[in-house]
């Protein structure tokens, strides 16, 4: 029976053996054994409703933070970018502030651009994270003195029984680029709602304008690449350490520590999921040897090696 036929009725697109190379920012890695892009939220509730119960499934918004090994992802990846993408302006009860309620699916940076048309600031940060609101929940993304959970009022789940809930900030512990449910249950993200301070359209316009030069200048952003690739060191950056241990432009096969910016890792063309994970372990090896701190990858690694 195929993939398809398990679902009667199911809309949305279902594909198999899907390259995640053309889904994550590094351009690289391995395929998706089942891949779906629900057509809304009934629809993603009963695709979850018939996966078996040990098969693993992986949200995946932009792939901005995303590796699949090169033997792929030995389960369901469901995509919501493309899906989940109603953004609207809020009345919430009780919040004065201008709010807004996005699905999982919008880009980041559109939610920027649609809270400062209407009249909200404070969210100009999110302008350059190339990621999605479901991306950036489950990150906790955050730049330039921005969190995401800082405008967090409320945020709807749902788990792999198709069961949906309302989770407040409360409900999580939240740290830097860190997120975990105090409760023990999966479950992803399929909305947020955000709270902002007034703001001034034009003014928040120019900020983020500001704010993306600033990344423009610093970062390799006309190379394949995930961002930050570790997290930085309490009071210490990350970029800095690598830096000191002259590992800018330090290459694994199609991999190479960028130029521009030391805590990037771009693909120079070729590179397989192996020369990147192969790489993230080499610097993270020199760095601790040479300095004796420990960095954390911040980019998520899945699936199997080949
Ligand atoms: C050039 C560049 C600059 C960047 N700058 C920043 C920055 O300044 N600050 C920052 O914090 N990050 C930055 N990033 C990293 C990245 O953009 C963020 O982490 C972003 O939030 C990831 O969103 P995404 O939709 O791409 O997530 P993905 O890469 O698709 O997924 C990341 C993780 O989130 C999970 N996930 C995705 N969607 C959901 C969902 N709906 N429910 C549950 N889990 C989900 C995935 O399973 C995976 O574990 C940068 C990346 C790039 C390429």
């Amino acid at each position: 029976m195929s993939e398809r036929d398990m679902i009667p009725g199911l809309r949305g697109e279902l594909r198999t053996g899907e390259p995640m190379a053309k889904h994550v920012s590094w351009r690289a890695g391995g395929a998706a054994r089942v891949f779906y892009t629900p057509a809304n939220v009934a629809d993603l509730c009963a695709f979850l409703r018939t996966r078996p119960a040990d098969e693993p499934i992986l949200f995946v918004g932009l792939g901005s933070n995303l590796l699949v090994r090169d033997g792929g992802f030995p389960g369901a990846v469901v995509m919501t970018h493309h899906a989940l993408t109603g953004i609207e302006f809020v009345a919430e009860p009780g919040v004065a502030r201008p709010t807004f309620k996005a699905g999982a699916g919008v880009p980041l940076p559109h939610l920027a651009r649609f809270a400062a048309k209407h009249g909200a600031g404070g969210g100009e940060w999110m302008a350059g994270v190339p990621g999605t609101v479901g991306g950036a929940l489950t990150m906790n993304a955050g730049c330039y003195g921005g969190e995401t959970w800082d405008h967090v009022i409320v945020a709807e789940t749902v788990d792999r029984h198709g069961n949906l809930r309302l989770r407040k900030p409360a409900d999580y512990a939240i740290g830097y680029r860190h997120l975990a449910l105090r409760e023990a249950n999966e479950e992803w993200f399929l909305s947020g709602v955000f709270a902002f301070e007034r703001g001034d359209e034009a003014a928040s316009m120019q900020r983020m304008k500001e704010l993306l030069s600033k990344r423009v200048a610093s970062q390799p952003l006309n190379q394949p690449n995930a961002g930050s690739v570790f997290r930085n060191p309490e009071g210490d950056h990350a970029a800095r350490l690598i830096e000191s241990c002259a590992l800018k432009g330090f290459a694994i096969g199609g991999a190479q520590v960028s130029t521009k910016h030391a805590n990037f890792i771009v693909n120079l063309g070729t590179a397989t999921a192996a020369d990147i994970e192969s790489l993230v372990m080499h610097v993270r090896d020199v760095v601790r040897g040479r300095t004796g701190v420990e960095l954390h990858p911040e980019v998520r690694i899945v699936g199997d090696a080949k």
